[in-house]
């Protein structure tokens, strides 16, 4: 099937299930849990129609198409406001990552099942002291012979109050305090030993939590890649945080396009503020178009992306004059977007990673451990 053709059934798809009241309203990468139950009916029914995993291959569930047919998905998705695919955590973090690493038996047991949406993961990376500095990261996971038992505490991890399983980061080599130590595990959330506690945001939701895992037991085909290895998996699991774009150049244009007000264009100093940002955003935009799937342009969309939201919104709440203090429509985003320039590396590591890995500037001094 061409692209054309396909979106012609995307199109299609897509407008009866708005008229059927089916589809849900688009959330970004992290799912509010108010919204689970409308966004797992969605993904079901995504699912069962055939336009989950557009190019994931059939053997898994997926539609077994080509990246651009998925990239036609993201953009009539977003051309509607629609939510593409439920579950971030699932479909990009942990479903690459087992896509690229995974035993046939791990593929078999989880792609399929993350598809329809009988399991939703999060990801236990970040802890209280290891967030940018990931690699100094303290959970231990001991051997027991057969497998062994985490011990650690987690934090900010999105969705964990929902989800059944993980994407793990544990320490199997004590005697390495560097990236060498480090494997990657996909965890049962519902193992003993397991304690979550959602946290409060300044929105007032609780989209995050800390978690606490005091000897939870790993099964040895627990394991992702190498035993010791999982840095490079956690590095490709970073990569694709950065990189997953979808259709943001669309969202983009339409959060500038509500910009317009009478307010933001007929006082003059609103106005130069917001040509400063329509030109910006413009040529983000041009930029999210050229990007897509360009893991190395990462840091520079996320980066982009992240601080234009801040301003957008800071933009729309400032424009409100006294209006702005009140709680309204312009409240709750920009008090999400701060989050947002810290979730999946911050500014400041973004900087740092396109200083070094795109304009070939030294590197930043290591820290001794
Ligand atoms: C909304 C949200 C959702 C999240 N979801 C998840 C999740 O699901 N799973 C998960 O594992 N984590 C998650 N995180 C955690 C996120 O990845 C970390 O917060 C982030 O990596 C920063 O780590 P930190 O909070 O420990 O801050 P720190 O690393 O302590 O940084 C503090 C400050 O120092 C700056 N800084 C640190 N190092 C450098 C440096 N080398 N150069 C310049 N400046 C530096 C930082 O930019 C920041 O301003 C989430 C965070 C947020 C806000």
């Amino acid at each position: 099937m061409t692209v054309a053709e396909f979106r012609q059934r995307v199109i299609g798809f897509l407008d009866a299930s708005i008229a059927e009241d089916i589809a849900c309203p688009s959330f970004g990468a992290i799912m509010p849990p108010a919204m689970f139950e409308r966004a797992r009916a969605w993904q079901q029914h995504c699912f069962a129609n055939g336009f989950a995993g557009i190019d994931w291959p059939t053997e898994y569930g997926g539609q077994g198409l080509s990246f651009d047919h998925a990239q036609a998905w993201n953009d009539e998705c977003a051309r509607r406001g629609v939510t593409a695919y439920m579950n971030f955590q699932g479909f990009i973090l942990a479903g690459g990552a087992i896509r690229k690493y995974g035993t046939e038996e791990q593929k078999q047991r989880y792609l399929r099942a993350t598809l329809a949406a009988d399991i939703l993961w999060c990801q236990l990376f970040s802890e209280p002291n290891s967030g940018s500095d990931l690699v100094s990261l303290g959970s231990r996971a001991e051997p027991t012979g057969d497998g062994w038992l985490v011990t650690g505490q987690k934090v900010w991890s999105s969705t964990a109050q929902l989800a059944q399983y993980a994407i793990l980061l544990a320490r199997t080599n004590p005697q390495e305090a560097g990236h060498r130590g480090i494997s990657f595990f996909l965890f049962d959330m519902n193992s003993p030993g397991v304690d979550v506690r959602p946290l409060t945001q300044m929105t007032g939701d609780q989209e995050f939590c800390e978690v606490f895992l005091t000897d939870a037991p790993l099964a040895a085909d627990d394991l992702l890649g190498p035993l010791h290895g999982g840095w490079t998996v956690a590095t490709s699991v970073l990569a694709d945080e950065r990189s997953a774009v979808g259709a943001a150049g669309i969202g983009l244009r339409r959060s500038l396009d509500q910009l317009v007000t009478p307010a933001t264009t007929e006082d003059e100093v609103a106005r130069d503020r917001l040509l400063d940002l329509t030109a910006t955003g413009g040529a983000l935009g041009q930029l999210l178009n050229r990007s897509a799937g360009n893991p190395l342009l990462g840091p520079l969309t996320k980066l982009g992306l992240t601080e234009i939201a801040s301003r957008m919104t800071t933009f729309a709440v400032d424009t409100q004059g006294p209006a702005g203090m009140i709680d309204n429509d312009a409240t709750e985003p920009f008090l999400y977007a701060p989050g947002m320039r810290v979730a999946g590396g911050t500014s400041e590591i973004q900087r740092n990673l396109i200083g070094e890995r795109l304009l070939g500037l030294p590197r930043e001094p290591k820290q001794k451990r």
